[in-house]
């Protein structure tokens, strides 16, 4: 079957493998029998409540329209034209299955939604989660592909998505027209930068990849290059805001709760998580190679790493205190004797500060002083966001409280200061002098 447009997916049959005619599929869809869906059987007249779905793919153009499908003889899909290998959200909160090699679809990923519906993205480069996966909507499940001839592109000629739903009768339906009769799916949480210069106002990172979305944060940069971590569905991604913030998977897997902190080492990209109650380390050097630290027993979702003179600091919370490990004595996990329920440490010349919430408020500790826990009256703390900075000697503390990022800063007494930087994950940077917070 000729293919005249190098996006065009769906010219024969993106049909999930039936072994059933075409006509015969399209005519039982119609009859809502359910055969076209690949075997979900179901009774007429079942009420069903529709699930909460929203469009993660915006920032792309659509190569091809449902009508343009129904022209070709598919039973329908919207193609949205992106690069092999974008991360693809989930449209709504459902159960992962991968379909290998799914006929002229490829490599499948159904989203089985409340209720019945379903979504099914196709043509994918690669699976990300196991069968059976439980996902918010957000999550990333999967990474495009379609590239002619590639493996798991099914009949695809170009890279793109395609993405059509299933009703609970088995009939394929357009998202598109899905969501504009049932709004109010909502879009996951997606990480905002605000900068000093700019009166802290929040801007959403978003580019031509989309929208930049995850449970945790961590900034760096490198050169004039600001680049974010964020972790989405225990995957460690990054995005660089000299690529318009595209979001890439790093290939960093297995993260567990929220737990993310970067560095740059010499111009080499460190990220820290925590794998199976372990800080991980892995290195852009290293082709994001995980490594288990050694350091065990984690059950925060916070980590905060520093260098001073080359040597790697990390901290983490185990047991309810924070803890320091470094890279010179084999990360070695020493009890600071500091109760906490996060951590954030900066250096101040040779002295490391550990700042940590303990009971809402914000205590300092120094190396200097024995980690000798000081409040800093900064209180009213909800949850466990904390980030700190140094600002040309200046200590800085973020930290969310009602909902909004607060500043406070040694030179002001620690006063709190409220940003009007909403998010309850929060990082910070400084480049070029200007400082910037990453929420989430
Ligand atoms: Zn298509």
């Amino acid at each position: 079957m000729a293919q005249t447009d190098g996006l065009d997916c769906c010219g024969g049959a993106d049909v999930p493998s039936t072994g059933l005619d075409r006509r015969a599929v399209l005519r039982a869809a119609t009859l809502g029998v359910g055969a076209a869906a690949g075997g979900l059987l179901t009774l007429p007249g079942t009420a069903y409540a529709a699930p909460a779905i929203y469009n993660p793919f915006t920032a792309y153009p659509i190569s091809g329209s449902w009508a343009d499908h129904l022209a070709r003889g598919s039973l329908g899909g919207i193609d949205f034209a992106m690069p092999v290998g974008t991360p693809l959200p989930a449209c709504g909160a459902g159960t992962v299955q991968n379909t290998p090699n799914n006929g002229t679809g490829g490599h499948t990923v159904t989203i089985q939604h409340a209720d019945g519906y379903r979504s099914q993205y196709m043509h994918l480069s690669q699976f990300l989660l196991g069968n059976g996966t439980y996902v918010q909507a957000g999550t990333v499940v999967g990474l495009s592909g379609g590239a002619a001839g590639a493996p798991g592109s099914g009949n695809s000629t170009g890279p793109h998505l395609h993405w059509h739903m299933i009703d609970p009768a088995g009939v394929r339906i357009s998202p598109l027209v899905y969501i504009a009769e049932h709004p109010g799916g909502a879009a996951p949480r997606q990480v905002y930068e605000a900068a000093s210069n700019n009166a802290w106002r929040a801007l959403p990172i978003s580019g031509s990849g989309g929208a930049v979305t995850g449970s945790a944060v961590a900034p760096i940069a490198l050169g004039s290059t600001k680049i974010v971590y964020t972790l989405n569905g225990g995957r460690v991604f990054e995005a660089a805001s000299n690529a318009g913030w595209q979001n890439l998977w790093t290939g960093i897997t297995g993260a567990q709760g929220t737990a993310l902190a970067a560095l740059n080492l010499n111009g080499v990209k460190l990220i820290y998580t925590v794998v199976d109650g372990y800080v991980h380390e892995a290195a852009s050097n290293n082709a994001w190679r995980n490594l288990n630290s050694g350091i065990s027993g984690v059950s925060s979702a916070s980590i905060s790493v520093i260098q001073l003179d080359g040597v790697k600091y990390v901290y983490s919370i185990v047991g309810g205190y924070v803890h320091e490990a470094h890279s010179a004595n084999a990360w070695r996990n020493l009890n600071t004797g500091i109760p906490a329920s996060a951590v954030a440490a900066i250096t101040l010349g040779s002295t490391k500060i550990i700042y940590t919430v303990n009971g809402g408020s914000v205590y300092e500790a120094a190396s200097n002083a024995g980690w000798q826990n000081l409040w800093t009256g900064i209180s009213g703390v909800s949850g466990s966001t904390l980030a700190a900075m140094n600002v040309a000697g200046v200590k800085h503390i973020y930290t969310s409280a009602g909902g909004y990022v607060h500043e406070a800063a040694s030179n002001n007494a620690w006063r709190n200061l409220n940003s009007g930087v909403g998010g309850s994950t929060v990082a910070v940077l400084t480049v070029g002098g200007v400082k910037l917070i990453y929420a989430a």
